[in-house]
């Protein structure tokens, strides 16, 4: 664990024992939360950015039966779409679990576990990653960088230089190069994947592979009844910095797809990364011609009535992997992170604290983290 994490972990812990989260919900809480996943599964040292995606089987079994145990009702998207319009207000709490990217651990072992206590999930896939067409690159650069002293590209024309001895300058590295590739055209990442696996011996695709869902995964999943699925895009990019006949493919050709994956209409979608920053009126307009029902962020929120004006830009609960050990899941469903965040957001000298919470929403780079590739 490094300072910054373990700092952050001992705030988490002193905020959750106050008192403080059981105070915030009665005004924070709303009706419930969508909450945000990637993997559960359980990361190696080197594994920069799968750290901040992945919970444990075991945390994730817990987290379920905590959910259960307080009686929350588990929502698929399209249930939740269903109750936000409902004349009726439903006094119940409730959950949706999301899972985004389509790795191969939402079948080994999310669903697996979702299965045994019979809670729904929805996962939003990238299709060109199910297709095995366009490299999933996080885990190809996590292996450049974990076998590599020094790692070396093309950028712009000049050479990117990373001294990567320790593991500090490894994972710093990590998240340098994320935060340009994040927002990189889809020609420039596809070009540097290819670099770096002829320079250092790393086939991307082959990584693609190993760890994204299969067809026959999805459609077993699709069977049980239980699992939802959505749309992520076709190549997982900054949607804002697409000229429009891009971003209207990534949208419109990922839920062609994504139907065709799945072989059922698909009427979710979640936007990459999910911050602000990531999408605005022009993405929105696309996801309602094209007909998606519902579309997710990454803006850090619980739900409430009012969330029914904006169904193609529902906030989300981001789960930071990293901070797991801590009361994470409290402090998420109970509106205190978020309240908390958007305290300091209104406060410019507080920036940098805002920026290390471990909450989705500040940036490409952190979706990686809050997330990853968001
Ligand atoms: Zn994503």
């Amino acid at each position: 664990m490094d300072t910054k994490q373990g700092i952050l972990s001992s705030v988490l812990w002193t905020i959750g024992a106050s008192g403080l989260p059981r105070v915030v919900a009665k005004r924070k809480a709303g009706q419930g939360g969508i909450l945000a996943f990637h993997r559960v599964y359980r990361s190696r040292p080197h594994e920069f950015g799968s750290q901040s995606l992945s919970t444990t089987p075991e945390n994730f079994r817990r987290i379920i039966q905590t959910l259960v145990d307080r009686r929350y009702d588990f929502l698929t998207m399209s249930a939740l779409a269903d109750r936000l319009l409902a004349p009726e207000p439903v006094q119940e709490k409730f959950v949706c679990l999301t899972f985004d990217d389509g790795y191969a651990d939402n079948y080994t072992e999310a669903h697996r576990i979702c299965q045994e206590f019979g809670v729904p999930m929805t996962v939003y896939l990238v299709s060109g990653f199910v297709r095995r067409s366009y490299p999933m690159w996080p885990p190809g650069l996590e292996n450049v960088l974990a076998a590599n002293r020094v790692v070396e590209f093309t950028w712009k024309g000049r050479k990117a230089r990373f001294g990567a001895h320790t593991m500090a300058q490894k994972r710093r590295a990590y998240w340098a190069i994320t935060s340009f590739l994040a927002v990189a055209q889809p020609r420039e990442i596809r070009r540097v994947c290819a670099e770096l696996g002829r320079r250092y011996g790393v086939d991307f695709m082959a990584l693609t592979d190993r760890n994204t869902l299969t067809l026959a995964m999805i459609r077993e999943m699709r069977e049980s009844g239980a699992v939802e699925f959505g749309a992520h895009t076709v190549r997982h990019l900054y949607l804002s910095r697409l000229t429009d006949a891009l971003a209207r493919r990534e949208i419109v050709q990922s839920k062609r797809d994504c139907e065709a994956l799945v072989g059922a209409e698909v009427r979710h979608f979640a936007y990459p990364y999910g911050d602000a920053g990531s999408f605005g009126s022009r993405e929105l307009d696309m996801c309602s011609k094209v007909g998606f029902r519902t579309a997710v962020t990454t803006d850090s929120n619980t739900i409430f009535a009012s969330d029914q004006n904006r169904l193609l830009a529902l906030p989300r609960l981001t789960y930071n992997g990293r901070y797991q050990s801590t009361p994470l899941l409290d402090l998420l469903l109970s509106g205190t992170l978020p309240a908390l965040r958007r305290v300091l957001r209104g406060r410019s000298t507080s920036a940098a604290v805002t920026n290390a919470l471990p909450l989705a929403g500040s940036g490409a780079a952190s979706d990686f983290r809050g997330m990853p590739p968001g």
